[in-house]
């Protein structure tokens, strides 16, 4: 028999919830990584799988992931993930998202969602009509809150810029190629600080028409999504969804440094060695894409205001060079580094 605690990502989560409501149509898997540092908190994916096997090996990478991100960026959170699964339309109805924030809401606040793919501010703002264990919600007058997108960017722009400045010696963008692997939200904020600082931009998106408006606006060339990986540039940035970087991805690449926000780039842990083997810079994704859970956790906890955001997103780099030059001190790959780190903040190292 299959069980969760047999799948290679279980890595001893603290509890799996299964919610389902024949009702509204909501099927969803809560994860709960670890609460060793604080509540586990990580966004909520809405997705279409091709199986109930792929969304629970999405849940539980994702929100080890969390438990790893939150802890190396410095928050008194743990770490969870919820996903939706959807149908092919990626459906979703009032109904749904209420049962959702219900079923949150059961949890009394050990796991605290927000916005990850497929859910919008709006859709937080009627999950918080049923719990209050939700961020990401629109603020007002400078208050920290809303989409955590542009925060996100902000931190992956600087640690593009620091994995640069390391790997090539440059202090700016200007002139250099990057090649973007998506062109949503987070892949627009990025492409847009650099854009700003004089970057030249190749941008691809399975959503062609999203790929056009972003290249549109930042200057920027459409190149087609099978291609964007292996393009002779100076950073690769995946900005889209996971599992990007495997073998075969990794031979073609043909950039120096990987650097981006999408959560679980990697395939397979090996993946973090095959890139050092070929003397490529790579930034862990949860290192790097920090800054919209540091916006989330201010909100939720009410701890600083936008000053604080600022300044936790700007420790992004420093952390990052902190793990390359134990990296290059150790001979174990950037990856392998931040794993053992964060390991070690939530007590299992
Ligand atoms: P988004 O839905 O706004 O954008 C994702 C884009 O990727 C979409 O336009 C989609 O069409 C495109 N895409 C999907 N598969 C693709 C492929 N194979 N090639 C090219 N494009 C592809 O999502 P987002 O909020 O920008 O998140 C992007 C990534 O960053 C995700 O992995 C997410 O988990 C991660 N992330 C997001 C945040 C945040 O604050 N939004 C924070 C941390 C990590």
């Amino acid at each position: 028999m299959n069980t969760p605690w047999g799948y290679p990502d279980f890595d001893a989560h603290e509890a799996l919830y299964f919610v389902t409501d024949e009702k509204s149509g909501l099927r969803a898997i809560i994860a709960m990584h670890s609460t060793h540092l604080g509540p586990a908190a990580g966004g909520t994916r809405l997705w279409h799988y091709a199986d109930d096997a792929d969304a629970l090996t999405d849940a539980l990478r994702l929100s080890r992931g969390m438990s790893y991100k939150n802890a190396m960026a410095g928050l008194p959170l743990g770490g969870g993930k919820a996903v939706v699964l959807a149908d092919k339309d990626r459906t979703k109805t009032p109904e749904m998202l209420a049962s959702f924030g219900r079923a949150v809401n059961q949890l009394g606040g050990k796991y605290v969602t927000a916005e990850d793919v497929g859910m919008s501010v709006q859709d937080m703002i009627e999950i918080s009509r049923q719990t209050k264990f939700v961020a990401g919600l629109p603020v007002a007058g400078g208050a920290v809150g809303g989409d955590p997108g542009p925060h996100t960017s902000l931190g992956v722009f600087l640690g593009v810029k620091a994995a640069v400045k390391r790997a090539l010696g440059k202090d700016s963008l200007a002139g250099l190629h990057i090649a973007m692997q998506g062109a949503g939200s987070v892949a627009g904020g990025v492409c847009r600080h650099a854009a700003a600082e004089g970057a030249k931009l190749s941008i691809a998106d399975v959503d062609a028409a999203r790929a056009e408006a972003l290249a549109a606006e930042t200057g920027g060339t459409v190149v087609a999504p099978d291609q964007l990986l292996s393009l002779d540039a100076d950073v690769v940035s995946p900005c889209a969804l996971g599992a990007i970087l495997t073998a075969d991805s990794i031979a073609a690449l043909n950039a120096p440094v990987v650097a981006g926000g999408a959560n679980n780039q990697l395939a397979t842990p090996e993946d973090g060695q095959r890139l050092q083997d070929r003397g490529i810079l790579y930034a862990p994704d949860y290192v790097i894409n920090a800054g919209g859970i540091i916006n989330v956790s201010t909100e939720y906890l009410g701890d600083g205001g936008p000053e604080l955001v600022r300044s936790r997103i700007e420790a992004i780099p420093g952390r990052l060079e902190q793990i390359w030059a134990e990296s290059a001190a150790s001979g174990s790959n950037p990856a392998a580094v931040a794993d053992a780190m964060a390991q070690k903040l939530i007590g299992r190292g």
